[in-house]
């Protein structure tokens, strides 16, 4: 089950609670709830002796959401597990929004301004402010976590493959590929190094089988470098025949090329890695291949909550996620910063965001709406708000948005910290 974080009075983090036992010790007034998303509660007294088993933190990062997994290594259970959703897109257009304004503000006729667009320099590490904002949240996610959870570990995936492994391979060849760790690692490279697509026909919307070049019913070897990518129809239609029988000489010498080490690991991850180095805890780095192999021979489905509880050699034997509930979480923001909005066309024509608190709300945060029967209304809302200068505001809850719920039905349940939280399904029962 999903588990209930649990803090003492001096916010010292203790082993997390069973939610029957959070529920008891709130209803006996032991403790109050600290934080709504994630369920933290407080304890009403110091616990010194205290002495929590340690949890372990899995990070699963990518592009557009990054998985995160609290996993407890002695037992195998999941104990805590999150979908954080970026918003590197939103940066982006952002940015692009600004440019156009300062554009066109630049183009009209003023008096003579000296150019000034070849005058900066980048600091060392720069990074595009949109993965700068993936690698914040990420941050600001293993820091909120380590004040209420006894985190004393992190595992991170880093790079697609494992390169030592790759190169032996290279050289030596796998034995048994498919199904094993190395098999997967193989799989990996093979789908970095041919560009995740049909080496024959050049197909990247279907699934991809490794292929023996030189096949092996006429001793091909399982070097790397006899191997490639095709599709079923290419690997069917080449059947017993080599690249260069089948009309592809060039497969073979492009195969003997080993791929560059620098092309295994992306330079986000790498930023993220130096990040959470800094955090001082002890850092595993896995490769993709290895999360893979973790999360398909532990028969889980590919969500990036398990992807994360699969990241590293340290993944237990049996991962148990029996009625975790992933919480959803979504970047944000907070307001509004622009001091210049634009009509449809870009035209800048009105003013910077006036109030942004009604009836003591702001956008942003998590409410619980009662909405007396009396109102065409009537009902209990809980979600985020989206304030209006009415008063009368949206609330998008799990199933969608509501429009024109007063404040005054309102109460606070988190106050808006720049993420939307949602509760994620729950997986069926592992057989
Ligand atoms: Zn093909």
């Amino acid at each position: 089950m999903s588990v209930v974080l649990v803090v003492d009075q001096e916010r010292k983090p203790l082993a997390p609670a069973h939610p029957g036992r959070a529920r008891l010790l709130l209803n006996a007034a032991k403790a109050a709830v600290l934080r709504r998303y994630p369920f933290t509660i407080i304890l009403k007294t110091v616990v010194p002796a205290a002495q929590p088993d340690s949890l372990r933190l899995k990070i699963d990062p990518g592009s557009k959401t990054t998985g995160i997994a609290v996993v407890h290594d002695a037992t195998g259970q999941v104990v805590w597990a999150a979908e954080l959703a970026h918003r590197g897109q939103q940066v982006t257009e952002r940015l692009a929004q600004r440019r156009a304004c300062r554009r066109s503000r630049r183009q009209r006729h003023t008096r003579y301004r000296p150019a000034r667009f070849a005058n900066r320099r980048r600091r060392g590490g720069w990074l595009p402010p949109s993965l700068e904002s993936r690698l914040a949240t990420v941050r600001t996610w293993v820091e909120r976590l380590r004040h209420s959870a006894p985190i004393d570990a992190i595992s991170l995936e880093l790079v697609t493959f494992d390169t030592q492994l790759m190169q032996d391979a290279e050289i030596s060849g796998v034995e048994d590929q498919q199904g094993t760790l190395a098999g997967y690692e193989v799989k990996e490279y093979l789908l970095e190094k041919w560009g995740r697509k049909c080496a024959y026909c050049g197909a990247t919307d279907r699934p991809l089988q490794v292929e023996h070049i030189a096949p092996r019913v006429r001793h091909g070897s399982d070097r790397v470098s006899n191997l490639t990518l095709a599709c079923t129809t290419c690997n069917q239609a080449k059947g017993k025949r080599t690249a260069e029988e089948f009309g592809y000489p060039q497969i073979q010498a492009q195969a003997r090329v080993p791929l560059r080490d620098a092309a295994a690991v992306n330079a986000t991850r790498w930023a993220l890695f130096h990040r959470l180095s800094a955090l001082g805890l002890p850092l595993e780095t896995g490769t993709g291949g290895r999360t893979k192999w973790n999360r398909t021979r532990r028969d889980l489905p590919k969500t990036h909550w398990l992807d994360a509880a699969c990241v590293g050699s340290s993944t237990p034997e049996t991962v148990t996620i029996a009625g975790v509930v992933p919480l959803l979480i979504r970047a944000t923001g907070r307001h509004s910063r622009q001091m210049c909005r634009t009509n449809a066309a870009g035209f800048p024509d009105k003013a910077p965001k006036a109030t942004s608190v009604v009836g003591g709300f702001r956008t942003g945060d998590m409410v619980r709406a009662v909405v007396p029967s009396t109102s065409a209304k009537a009902g209990v809302y809980a979600g985020r708000i989206a304030i209006r200068a009415s008063g009368s505001c949206n609330i998008t809850t799990a199933t969608g948005t509501v429009q024109g719920i007063h404040v005054r039905y309102c109460q606070p349940l988190q106050r808006g910290d720049g993420y939307a939280y949602t509760k994620g399904a729950a997986l069926p029962p592992q057989a």
